[in-house]
């Protein structure tokens, strides 16, 4: 049999973080008492007319910059009805034949591969209220506060190829969401879920039959919900069967996908144009100045940390996921004066612990993006020695300072003499006879534990770059 290939699309909703709800001015904000923060308007009481929040727009404008869409100057609003408890209206007011924005793509790094995912489609639309089971009488409770909360639905092209890659796009989408700031994205609060659509087909054949999976509320529960799919569709093809097109439910406790409509039961939402709202027309003018407002966004900051300063791609993503890592790294680089490795090991290394462990920003310590420039370079330099350099970064972001000072202060300054390390090699040389042998014979790293015996014997004052250089000049003559 041909080989396999699998095809992922998702439609990834993420509520926006506006100050009011998209049709009328009821708060928009999560955690108040049940059916607190609702009006006539998002209740849809009869003889109520919505009005059209702008932020939305501009939220959704935002976002289909950051992934490359076509902008359109004239979209509309359309009623999709269905009847369920949580939307008291019995329609949701969503955009269908015309999305704001559209044709779009996202480049994430995968491994060491650019891969560009096609975004079919970003489209604004209101949420719906929360269902809560009561186990005390066994009935539902409806909590509306939800309802007109403002969403957007980020659509793609059937074009990632695994559960990894929808994880990898997942996450860069959630930090685009962050970063120009029209989303919370707390999972734990609803604010970003997704629906994911999965096929097998045979290698060079079109795509094959999709299944939707619906209930798929964070991030590890798409992988997991991809790869049952991904298994369960390949045994029914593998055994000569057919897939068949279903709205599938993903129980992530049960790690399985259960059936909810086929083809046969479709729903059938009756789309007409929203009466009650003229078109959303952009002007051109409007839709550039939102595109000025865009930071360099966090993927293309990945692909540059990967692809021109060689950092691997968890160091990329864990300095380039916050706007303040990334601050600090993109400065320290661009200075000229230290190594960008040098300034990307410390952020990933102790600067996250810190910000994890303290729950500080690091704005709020007294860390600057000059004096981590040079106390990477005095380290690179040897000036300090590696454990040096770490009591000078503690000092730096508990109390802040001069680099050159709190070196001085606590008396961290190597020993670069020429006089004390050429006395230092040369006792080395005399009470190390193995390693000096293995080192001739061509053992190169029998080199740095002789280095560690100089630092040991020096109680780590010795520059050890410049011991090396000694030891080396030293073992050479020898020869
Ligand atoms: P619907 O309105 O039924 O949700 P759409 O046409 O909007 O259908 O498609 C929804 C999602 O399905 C998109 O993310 C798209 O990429 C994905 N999709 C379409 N065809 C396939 C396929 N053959 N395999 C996997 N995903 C697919
Ligand atoms: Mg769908
Ligand atoms: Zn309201």
């Amino acid at each position: 049999m041909t080989e396999l290939e699998s095809v992922i699309g998702l439609e990834v909703h993420a509520e926006l973080n506006t100050a009011t709800k998209i049709f009328c001015g009821c708060k928009n904000v999560f955690g108040s008492e049940a059916n607190t923060e609702i009006c006539p308007v998002c209740m849809g009481l009869p003889g109520t007319l919505p009005r059209l929040n702008k932020k939305v727009c501009d939220y959704a404008v935002k976002m289909g910059h950051a992934l490359n869409c076509h902008i359109n100057n004239v979209s509309r609003m359309d009623r999709k009805n269905y009847f369920y408890p949580d939307l008291p209206k019995a329609y949701q007011i969503s955009q269908a034949d015309i999305p704001i924005c559209e044709n779009g793509f996202l480049e994430i790094m995968v491994g060491s591969e650019v891969r560009k995912i096609g975004i079919e489609r970003i489209h604004i639309e209101e949420d719906a209220g929360k269902l809560l089971h009561d186990d005390a009488t066994g009935g539902t409770l409806c909590d509306y506060n939800r309802c007109g909360v403002p969403l957007i639905e980020i659509v793609t092209r059937p074009d990632l190829k695994s559960s990894e890659e929808a994880r990898i796009f997942l996450e860069m989408i959630r930090s685009i969401l962050r970063y120009i700031g029209i989303s919370d994205c707390k999972m734990q609060e609803g604010s970003i879920r997704c629906d994911v659509n999965v096929s097998v087909h045979e290698k060079n054949a079109p795509l094959g039959v999709r299944c939707e999976l619906k209930n798929v509320n964070s991030f590890s529960a798409a992988v997991r919900g991809i790869e049952y799919e991904i298994n369960r569709q390949t045994q029914i093809i593998s055994s000569g069967g057919n897939v068949e097109r279903e709205t599938r439910r993903w129980d992530d406790r049960n790690g399985m996908s259960i059936l909810m409509r086929n083809k046969e039961n479709a729903q059938d939402y009756r789309f007409f144009p929203e009466p009650d709202l003229g078109d959303i027309v952009l002007d051109d003018e409007s839709i550039e100045s939102l595109n000025n407002e865009l930071p360099e966004l966090p993927n293309a900051k990945i692909i540059r940390y990967v692809k021109v300063h060689g950092l691997n791609y968890s160091e990329a993503f864990v300095i380039a996921d916050s706007a303040e890592k990334a601050a600090l790294y993109d400065e320290c680089a661009a200075s000229g004066k230290c190594e960008p490795r040098s300034a990307a090991n410390r952020i990933v290394g102790e600067i996250t612990k810190f910000m994890n462990d303290s729950g500080k920003k690091i704005s709020e310590t007294g860390l600057t993006a000059q004096e981590l420039c040079e106390l990477c370079s005095a380290a690179e330099k040897g000036v300090i020695s590696s454990s040096g350099a770490k009591k000078v970064l503690d000092e730096l972001i508990s109390v802040g300072g001069k680099t050159a000072d709190i070196i001085e202060r606590l008396g961290l300054v190597q020993n670069s003499d020429s006089g004390f390390l050429t006395a230092l090699a040369d006792e080395i040389i005399a009470c190390s006879e193995r390693s000096v042998n293995d080192y001739k014979k061509g053992k190169s790293n029998s080199l740095g534990y002789l280095v560690g015996q100089g630092m040991k014997a020096s109680k780590g004052k010795a520059d050890p770059a410049k011991l090396k250089e000694i030891l080396m000049e030293k073992l050479k003559q020898e020869e």
